[in-house]
């Protein structure tokens, strides 16, 4: 028994391959570790590359007890740049046919080592499914991480739904524009004021064998009422959805916002050098903001994967010019379409040091800083905690994916944000950036997001909701087990 009791329970946790996948879950890795787990994180070779260099080569080395594995991802390697996020169907597609094997593998593998000690569970993201088979094969517990809000998990586990009502796939591509997509789903127990416009873009098809569809059904179908499913969120943000998803699986957990709880952990110093941004950061930009007056200044940033065309671009860059705010833009080198970003001298000359540009920046410390008023965003998951987590009201641009569904909460649900048109135009941008940086809206919205900020924190401290999640997840189903 002594022996048993004492040995390190050895976790391993595979994110999705995308850079706002791999952030939570590597803070959820911090997480487990500092109560005790020996760690090892697989990512794929690909990204493992690009973390090295962006961090340094041996920023992932030397940490006791936390490790880093990699796997192949079975797809070609790109030509030309070898720093920017895969093709979101194609990494969704290969991650079905080729990750089974190697991962069972490097399972084997690290059971055999005589340096780490033998593997006693998984944590996954809900998209690398493949997981559950190599869980049943090593008789391993599985806890599966959703990275994205309750609500599109809600929306992923009823999409069969939307075949059987004949909804999708779309009849031909006039359903896109001419209005189908303001059809009400009002079908959906805990999903209010929904249109089809909210709901996961990925619906948007006409292909009857569409492969994120699919891809997403696979997900869906091996979900079941025994899952463990772990969920960025807190209870109060999506109370009426959670209590929807609460009735379909007894064990779900909220345990978010994930960097509010690790930020209130102690220990977390320790780890504070372990980052995972696979561009390198520009940390100028917070001396920048120095100069800046609280809550003056609109931060833009559009994640890892959004892109936009060459007139999109121009007119976000008037936009910001004809606001007269001071604003920090971060545009990652692959955000346009199609080539580099070309702004003219004239757009330069007017902005001045009025605006700064960066390629990637530590976004939670942008946003944390008090001289950040506003924040324009393409609404992914973790930058929608993130943002409420710092108390900052947005400017909504989605993107694809979960952002529609995202943006309709953070404008209409918690009223903390502000729509902008797919087609944004230069004036109505600056009209909505001068509204949220120093109208009586924005006021309110900020009041708001503020408010969500305080139950965000006491759900995530010593003895909060999330902070208990976390704990009987442990306890409760992966000690329990070994
Ligand atoms: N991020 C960052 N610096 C940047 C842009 C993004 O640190 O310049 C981080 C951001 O804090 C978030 C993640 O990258 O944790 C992006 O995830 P999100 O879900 O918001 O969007 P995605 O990139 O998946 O579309």
């Amino acid at each position: 028994m002594g022996n048993f009791a004492n040995r390190k329970q050895h976790a391993v946790l595979i994110p999705y391959p995308l850079q706002g996948h791999i952030n939570p879950m590597l803070k959820l890795a911090k997480l487990f570790h500092l109560r005790g787990f020996h760690i090892t994180f697989v990512n794929t070779e690909y990204n493992h590359k690009r973390l090295l260099k962006s961090r340094g080569p041996n920023a992932l080395d030397g940490f006791t007890d936390f490790s880093f594995e990699t796997i192949p991802d079975g797809l070609t390697p790109m030509e030309g740049d070898d720093n920017v996020s895969q093709d979101v169907p194609s990494i969704s597609q290969s991650i079905r046919k080729n990750f089974l094997k190697p991962f069972c593998e490097l399972l084997t593998r690290l059971n055999h080592s005589t340096n780490v000690p033998p593997v006693t569970c998984l944590v996954s993201d809900s998209c690398m499914s493949f997981t559950i088979q190599a869980a049943e094969e090593f008789a391993l517990p599985n806890v599966l991480y959703f990275s994205s809000s309750a609500c599109s998990l809600l929306i992923v586990m009823y999409l069969r739904s939307f075949v059987e009502r004949g909804i999708i796939p779309f009849k031909d591509d006039s359903y896109l524009t001419n209005g189908c997509l303001e059809t009400k789903v009002d079908w959906i127990p805990g999903l209010k004021n929904f249109r089809l416009k909210d709901i996961l873009d990925y619906i948007r098809t006409t292909d009857p064998n569409d492969i994120m569809v699919e891809f997403f059904f696979e997900i869906a179908d091996r979900f079941n009422r025994d899952s463990t499913i772990l969920l960025n969120t807190y209870n109060e943000l999506e109370s009426d959805v959670m209590n929807a998803l609460y009735s379909m699986f007894p064990s779900l957990y909220t345990i978010g916002p994930l960097h509010s709880l690790l930020n209130q952990t102690p220990q977390i110093h320790q780890l504070d050098c372990l980052g995972s941004n696979l561009w390198k950061e520009d940390t100028e930009c917070l001396e920048w903001l120095e100069s800046k007056e609280p809550g003056s200044v609109v931060y833009v940033n559009f994640g890892s994967i959004t892109v936009m065309t060459p007139h999109q671009l121009l007119e976000f860059a008037w936009g910001l010019a004809n606001c007269h705010k001071p604003f920090l833009w971060i545009i990652r080198p692959d955000l346009v379409i199609g080539g580099s970003v070309i702004l003219s001298s004239e757009f330069t000359n007017e902005i001045s040091d009025r605006g700064l540009i960066a390629s990637w920046c530590p976004q939670e410390k942008v946003l944390n800083h008090p001289s950040i008023g506003g924040f324009l965003t393409h609404c992914g998951w973790n930058s929608t905690t993130e943002s409420i987590c710092a108390g900052v009201p947005m400017l909504c641009w989605p993107f694809f994916a979960d952002q529609p569904t995202n943006c309709r909460f953070i404008c209409n649900e918690w009223e903390i944000g502000m729509e902008i048109d797919t087609n944004v135009k230069r004036e109505e941008l600056a009209k909505l950036i001068n509204e949220v940086i120093a109208g009586d809206k924005g006021k309110k919205m900020r009041q708001k997001a503020m408010e969500l900020k305080k139950m965000a924190k006491e759900s995530t401290r010593l003895g909060g909701c999330s902070y208990k999640n976390l704990d009987k997840v442990i306890k409760e189903v992966l000690l329990k087990q070994n």
